[in-house]
């Protein structure tokens, strides 16, 4: 699903837009011209659906240089090894926290323990270990083609949680995973690196970011003014309160 001129849809879960593995989160591609890169892989269950729905739309696999994690957990990290593996010369980019985690497939760090007593996922679903050839520190750039990505520690929801932000004919990009999602809502979890002080903190490092593309790791999306909600929860924040949960 085409988005925008430099953004496509090319996974989602059936909380979702339901084009890939029910379990995924949003798979997002970026043409930066002459290379491209994916933000985040999904759980592994719909990897192939996700490279069909890449080529559907005229790419080359080759031609992808970068994955992009946002964090570690599973829905968003668990198709890494497989992508790797099925595009030549993919670089996994991740943050410098937690990059031994997805290389070992540490399953406790990765919070997927949790995720299968809480019955998100199946008890013999495996973590594959996965390199990470590339790890983050705050603020750094990578180039993809003519785009510059760059990543802004956002720590709180899980630990080694990072942003991207993109500029591109004018526009602001954030793809942010799951630090924040369509109307000022988050997910705070019962999970042993969920923050609410750093969960808030990160928030507030996105106000003035001007972000008109908001493009979150589930739900509704927004093409145009996105920094409204940025806002709208920094607002729940300015009244003394947690901004209201997705579920
Ligand atoms: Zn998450």
């Amino acid at each position: 699903m085409q988005l925008d001129d430099e953004v496509y849809l090319v996974g989602s879960g059936g909380a979702g837009i339901g084009i890939s593995h029910a379990s995924d989160c949003h798979i997002y591609l970026i043409d930066g011209g002459s290379e491209l890169a994916l933000v985040d892989a999904g759980t592994g269950l719909g990897v192939n659906a996700i490279l069909e729905n890449i080529r559907n739309h005229g790419f080359a696999l080759e031609r992808i240089r970068y994955l992009f994690l946002t964090h570690f957990h599973a829905d968003h990290v668990g198709g890494a090894a497989q992508l790797r593996e099925a595009i030549p010369g993919l670089q996994v980019v991740a943050s410098k926290v937690g990059a031994e985690w997805l290389r070992t497939a540490d399953e406790a760090k990765c919070g997927l323990d949790m995720g299968k007593k809480g019955g998100y996922y199946e008890a013999d679903y495996r973590l594959k270990p996965c390199p990470v050839d590339v790890e983050l520190a705050d603020g750094q750039i990578v180039h993809v083609g003519d785009l510059r990505i760059k990543s802004l520690d956002a720590p709180g929801h899980s630990s080694g949680h990072v942003v991207f932000t993109m500029e591109d004919g004018g526009k602001t990009y954030l793809f942010c995973g799951d630090a924040l999602f369509f109307g000022g809502k988050i997910l705070l979890q019962s999970i042993w690196d969920c923050d609410l002080q750093a969960h808030l903190k990160s928030i507030r490092d996105l106000s003035g970011l001007g972000v008109d593309v908001f493009l979150p790791g589930h739900g509704c999306f927004s093409l145009s003014d996105g920094q409204r909600h940025i806002e709208e929860a920094i607002g729940w924040m300015e009244r003394c309160l947690v901004p209201p949960s997705i579920f």
